[in-house]
């Protein structure tokens, strides 16, 4: 069942009852089809048949989650089960953990082409830390794999810490961050020494002692991409500079600080032109003339919903990001006297390669609603 699946488009496995049956419904996007039909007896060993096949043991808790693989002839296929013991019995859900190769590449992330060439000039450098800081947690693992694959070809050892796997990549170590804790103490010094990688991926560090062993971790010499939450990238400089290192060892190590926000894009069956233009009133100044240009020359569209998008109006989200790449330019700028803020502040103002273009062009072809990109005309 789970083969098939994957050979035809599936991407969630579903098992519950139906009726006086227990089924086996798969879902593609927009369509559930389903697969199979048992007589409800069989409902216990057919949930506990795919508990088995992930090695899992179902008790008496609520959900117990684990990831597996099955191998076939064209290669190996990854899993996530959820196995959910509700008041109406036992159901499980199987999502197929897509193939990274197929899904992600530097230049389908939403960066612009300068910022495109800026990341690649850094990545090439192959030291250093890459930070990528979000208001949640969503997307933050797409950016950074995006990154890995730019610069990490098959045979290094790249070690990846997720909260939870959502990608495959046959060549990396993947962990996640419940082994991190079992193995290794939760320490990512220790992981560090201990499995040697050529670089190192963590999906999200919890406080700034983390942030601080991964500086430490760069600083000899094994390149480190980490997300971390944060509302702005000034807040997320801030941080940074607020670790208890010396911040002319900090400006050598850190290479690229970048602030991610996700857009949800409309769906392009159902989006609906507006007459209506912007209000211009609390735009910051830095845009308004820009705006003013774009009212006279772009269409505005607003979402509307069809069976398409299950009426939601949107299909699909985008990463957009700010940029602030440590050049030399910024390093020096770090060392001057000014108090820490005002630094940052100027720092920001002069060397940040804002998302601004790409919320240009996405407004543009009319694939984002003004109120959406709203925050990033402030
Ligand atoms: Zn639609």
């Amino acid at each position: 069942v789970l083969l098939h699946a994957v050979e035809a488009g599936i991407s969630t496995v579903r098992v519950y009852p139906s009726g006086r049956s227990v089924a086996i419904f798969g879902d593609s996007g927009a369509r559930r089809s389903l697969l199979l039909s048992f007589p409800i007896r069989f409902r216990e060993a057919l949930v506990g048949s795919f508990a088995d096949l992930a090695g899992l043991s179902t008790g008496r808790e609520c959900v117990v989650e684990s990831t597996f693989q099955l191998e076939t002839e064209t290669g190996i296929r990854a899993f996530r089960i959820s196995v959910l013991r509700g008041l109406s019995g036992v159901e499980t859900v199987v999502t197929v953990i897509p193939d990274l190769r197929s899904v992600i590449a530097l230049d389908s992330i939403g960066f612009h082409p300068e910022q495109t060439e800026i990341t690649r000039r850094l990545l090439s450098m192959q030291d250093g830390l890459i930070l990528v800081s979000s208001p949640a947690a969503e997307g933050v693992a797409t950016t950074i794999y995006a990154m890995l694959r730019e610069s990490y070809r098959a045979g290094s050892r790249v070690v990846t810490v997720e909260e939870t796997h959502r990608f495959r990549n046959d060549g990396y170590i993947q962990l996640e961050r419940h082994e991190v804790e079992k193995r290794f103490g939760g320490k990512w010094t220790r992981l560090a020494e201990t499995l040697e990688p050529d670089a190192l991926m963590i999906e999200s560090v919890s406080d700034k002692k983390e942030l601080l062993d991964l500086v430490h971790i760069a600083r000899r010499g094994i390149p480190v991409f980490c997300g971390a939450q944060g509302v702005n990238l000034s807040r997320t400089l801030e941080t940074l500079f607020s670790l208890e290192v010396d911040p002319f060892l900090l400006v050598r190590v850190v290479r690229l600080v970048m602030h991610q926000r996700l857009v949800d894009l409309l769906c392009p069956e159902c989006r609906r032109a507006v007459p209506a233009v912007p209000s211009l009133q609390l735009v910051g100044e830095n845009y308004r003339e820009k705006l003013e240009t774009m009212v006279q020359e772009v269409t505005f569209y607003v979402r509307a919903g069809c069976p398409r998008c299950r009426g939601t109006g949107y299909s699909g989200k985008m990463a957009l990001f700010d940029l602030l790449p440590f050049t030399p330019g910024v390093q020096h700028q770090i060392f001057s006297d000014e108090p820490l803020e005002e630094k940052l502040a100027r720092i920001v103002g002069e060397n940040l390669r804002s998302a601004f273009p790409s919320v240009e062009d996405l407004l543009r072809r009319g694939m984002v609603t003004f109120d959406d990109v709203f925050p990033f005309f402030r």
